[in-house]
């Protein structure tokens, strides 16, 4: 299909308008995962595995961290993958996610996005590679507004650095962008780029190692006459059951859920590049170049600095066209890679004739209006279902974590936006 997915300007951020584990622990982690699953039964056929007092379905940022949240309540969790922790074709599965508190004046969000900066801090510091890189997060505007203002009132409040920056001080702290087009900027110092694959799977390591369990385990669209789901099957045949259930599948929750979900979420295909700098040029590095967000392209550009020598990435936060997850061609056409290269010759000049070193198509699972997706199940009272990140929700993982946490206990107040009623089915 061809019909583009319509993005809701607000979510952009557009006011305009413990053991440290090395990366052979972490695998050596998920494989005792797959141990500790396996004790309790790996390839069985149509038998019931007991044990757990919640399966949480869906290894991305939204699953994980609901995962390592229960586990942190006192729950015994098993989380599930189909494929495995933050997988290529998951949406969690990239390189780097920007986190920012810039959120066109939302509280939730900005809220959120302020919690989660914290957490994902905090698991950088637990281990010896780096998770989260202090790039600051770059905004600029073709016009100054009071909306910007009102969005940075509300992150003061909060304690959150933020300043306001005219074209020439921009210029001078950042030569090698053009400014061309901006009237302001608005440089958020403290927020930055998470490493989105590497958090994930050393999120899930740390969670395995506290006594979770993990497995590979495609569960099928679940069915239940009653008023509790009891069990989630495999397309094998193996059944395991539990006290609850959490399903964190992101792009797949509408072939999932077909009926409670279906087209409340829809996934857009959406395109990413990395360039080449020169060789011995630092000049695109982390330190000489923040992550940025460009309010004034009509696709809404947004981009970060070469980091760990994989090249400046830059991506469009447009929506694509619908996407299958499962199915969806990957490859990037030559016409969206001359229109990013027109881009980066107005706006990263140096950059115009840079090698393209990488592409990669991601999906984003949208809502109708941006907000995530998180209820309790209409006819089942402990299955719970949490997506909807729309292009945003990385950045939010231990934030929805500790949200579900909330819900499943019955200790937190749900947030309306967020329910299945105020979702649409995308016209
Ligand atoms: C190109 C791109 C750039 C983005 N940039 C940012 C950003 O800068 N900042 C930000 O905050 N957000 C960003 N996002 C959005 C963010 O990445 C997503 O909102 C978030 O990763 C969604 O996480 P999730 O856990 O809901 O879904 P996913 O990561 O897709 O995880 C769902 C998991 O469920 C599993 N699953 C599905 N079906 C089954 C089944 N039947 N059985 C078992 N397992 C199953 C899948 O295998 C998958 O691993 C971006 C997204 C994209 C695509």
């Amino acid at each position: 299909m061809t019909d583009r997915v319509t993005r809701p300007a607000i979510f952009a951020g557009t006011p305009a308008a413990g053991a440290s584990l090395s990366r052979r622990s972490v695998l050596g982690g998920m494989a005792s995962a797959g141990a500790l699953a396996g004790a309790a039964g790996t390839s069985a056929r149509a038998r019931t595995v007991a044990g757990w007092d919640y399966v949480v379905v869906g290894a991305g940022a939204f699953g994980t961290w609901t995962a390592w949240h229960l586990q942190r309540r006192g729950l015994r969790v098993l989380l599930l993958d189909a494929w495995g922790v933050a997988h290529s074709r998951s949406s969690s599965g990239g390189e780097t996610r920007l986190i920012r508190t810039e959120y066109a004046g939302n509280a939730l969000y900005t809220r959120w996005a302020w919690e989660s900066l914290a957490a994902w801090h905090e698991l950088s510091r637990r281990h010896e590679s780096t998770i989260f890189h202090e790039t600051g997060a770059l905004y600029i505007y073709p016009q100054d507004t009071a909306a910007i203002d009102q969005s940075m009132a509300l992150q003061r409040v909060l304690g959150i650095p933020v300043e306001k920056l005219g074209v020439p001080d921009m210029a001078s702290r950042w030569p090698r962008i053009n400014f061309e087009g901006i009237a302001v900027g608005v440089m958020q110092p403290t927020m930055g780029t998470i490493m989105a694959r590497r958090s994930l799977q050393t999120l899930a390591a740390d969670f395995v190692k506290a006594g979770g369990g993990f497995r590979q385990f495609a569960v099928d669209p679940p069915r239940s006459a009653k008023a509790r789901l009891d069990a989630v099957t495999a397309v094998g045949g193996e059944t395991l059951s539990a006290k609850g259930f959490v399903f964190a599948c992101g792009p797949w929750l509408p072939k999932l859920f077909p009926d409670v979900v279906g087209d409340r979420i829809v996934p857009s295909r959406q395109d990413v590049f990395f360039f080449a700098p020169p060789a011995g040029d630092d000049r695109f590095e982390r330190g000489n170049m923040p992550a940025w967000v460009d309010v004034s392209s009509k696709d809404l550009h947004y981009g970060f600095p070469d980091i760990e020598a994989r090249g400046f990435k830059i991506a469009l936060d447009a929506h694509g066209p619908r996407f299958d997850p499962d199915t969806g061609d990957r490859r990037v056409g030559d016409r969206a890679i001359a229109e990013v290269r027109a881009y980066l010759a107005r706006r990263f000049p140096d950059l115009a004739n840079a090698p393209l070193a990488e592409t990669r198509v991601c999906q984003y699972e949208n809502s109708h209006n941006g907000h995530l997706l998180i209820d309790r199940h209409p006819a089942w009272s402990n299955v719970w279902i949490a997506g909807g990140g729309s292009g945003h929700g990385f950045k939010h993982g231990p934030a929805v974590g500790r949200y579900v946490s909330d819900l499943v206990l019955g200790t937190g107040e749900s947030v309306p936006e967020l329910a299945l009623a105020a979702h649409k089915v995308h016209g």
